[in-house]
Formats: C-alpha cells, structure tokens, sequence
C-alpha cells in the first residue's frame, strides 16, 4: 500500500488503548527483521530511522527500502525520523518522502522548544506528514543527577498540555522515568506522571527508552496510555549477539548471507516479542 502516515494509526492506537511498536533500523538486514516480524503478526509497524542512521545509510536508500518493504507487505508501514535537531534535514526527509518526524527541542528552554517545534509543524502538516515532539528530557546514569534534577527533568503535566497546543504536534513523547540505551537498575517509571499527562494531552503519547524495561513495565505504560514504543537497543543487541555467536563457531566464515542470516532471526523473534506486548498485534 506504500507507506503511509502515522496520523490515523496512532489515533486509533489511542482510541483503543494499545501501542504501536516503532524499531530503529540501520540497513537492509535490520529493516527486513522487524518487517517480517510484523507482517507475520499481521501489525503495523513505524520503522526509525535516526539523523546518525541518515548519515551512515543514505537518505535515498533508506527511504527507497522503506518503500519497498510498505509495499511488499500486506500491513501499515510508517518511515519516521527520529531525534532530529536539525530544521533542515528534517525539511530533507519530507521531501524525500518521510511520512513522519520527530523535532527533538527537549534540551532547550520551553518557549524555544515550542517555536523550533511550531516551524517544523507548519512545514510538515500541508505534506500530510505527522510531528512528534518531546517535553522533558530522558537522561541515562551518566547524567548522575541529584533528585530535585531529576524531578525536573521528567515531563511536567501541565506544561504538557500548553506545549502540544501550542505547537500543534501529533503526538508527544515523555520523560517519565525511561532512558536510551541500557539501564544500570530496573528503571522506575512514574505512572503517576503518566496518568496525570493522559488526563490533560489529547494526542497520542511516546515512550521513548523502552528497550531494556521489564515486559510488565512496558504493559503498564500502555495500560495507562503510552500509544507507542520505541525499541533501538533490544533489536542491536540481539542482532549482533547472534552474529558474533555464528562467526564464534565459525570463524572462516566471510559469506554474509550467511552471518546475517541466524541475526536478522534473532531480531526478529525480538520485535514479536515487543509488537506482542505493546498489544499491536492483529491490528493491521
Ligand atoms: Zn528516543
């Protein structure tokens, strides 16, 4: 069906309270795992690319294997930029036929951040592509922050509401506890927060960081409103965990078809495992 927009996946994820899984992908082997993962499980799938995967793959190829494989499938497929800081690229990846971006001003101040977000809406929305943005700031250990810094960093209710309609964003991602990459505990999620954030923002909300959280955690989040999950980490590793097992047990090998193969599987059964929970299954 080629790729399409996120707009009415995520309102309808709202609408009936589950999650939409969105994956980082970095090339073709990683983009055809979590492809077949949703196509077998009949979801739609969001695939992310971030402005680092932009510069290491191609903008063009990139957005040419998205296409394909939106077409090669039966299931809705969204290509969303993810993290990007840079009004130009994003302008880029609209042109090049992104269907979704998301404007990342989450380090600065609230009213900057609103205007950053407000320009990119304004050049998105007459191309029928959606915004999303983020309020709060994830931060991972090495931010070593004391708690009074911490508490500030996570998403502030009420700003919430004023910043999604001030900007006119299509969904919201939150700092309610999550951080990118692995966690050095079991992460804490306030689902306090969470709750008090659906009360007031009518527009789908985004959980970044949700690699490496407890599966129950993740079930909770959703339950009390998160409408998508973004996973990176958890599909890096277990891809690459499989690859060095092969080339481990056999180390003459230099065929990729043949490493790439028992990887692309294990990312696979990883992004199953994540649609599953985030309650996206059959929703194709
Ligand atoms: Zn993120």
């Amino acid at each position: 069906m080629g790729l399409i927009s996120s707009k009415d996946l995520l309102e309808n994820a709202k609408e009936t309270n589950y999650a939409v899984a969105a994956f980082n992908i970095h090339n073709l082997e990683t983009l055809k795992a979590v492809v077949e993962a949703a196509s077998e499980l009949k979801s739609p799938v969001i695939l992310q690319t971030t402005p680092g995967t932009v510069k290491y793959a191609g903008l063009s190829y990139l957005h040419a294997m998205a296409d394909v494989a939106s077409k090669e499938n039966d299931i809705p497929v969204v290509l969303h930029l993810d993290h990007a800081e840079d009004y130009d690229l994003i302008v880029r990846c609209i042109d090049s036929g992104y269907t979704s971006v998301m404007i990342d001003g989450s380090k600065l101040p609230f009213d900057e951040n609103v205007a950053a977000v407000r320009k990119v809406v304004e050049y998105a929305h007459p191309r029928g592509v959606q915004v999303e943005a983020e309020l709060g700031r994830l931060v991972g250990a090495e931010d070593d922050l004391n708690v009074s810094e911490y508490e500030s960093s996570l998403t502030n209710p009420d700003l919430a509401a004023e910043f999604a309609e001030k900007t006119g964003i299509d969904s919201l991602a939150v700092a309610i506890g999550t951080a990118h990459g692995l966690y050095k505990g079991t992460p804490r999620l306030d689902y306090d927060r969470l709750k008090e954030i659906k009360k007031r923002v009518s527009i789908p909300l985004v959980l970044h960081g949700a690699s490496d959280v407890p599966d129950d955690m993740i079930a909770k989040a959703v339950e009390y409103g998160i409408n998508k999950i973004n996973i990176a980490t958890d599909i890096k590793i277990a891809f690459v965990k499989a690859m060095k097992k092969y080339l481990e047990e056999h180390p003459e090998e230099s065929d990729p078809r043949k490493y790439f193969t028992p990887a692309i599987e294990a990312a696979k059964e990883v992004a199953k495992h994540k649609i599953s929970l985030a309650g996206c299954k059959n929703r194709a």
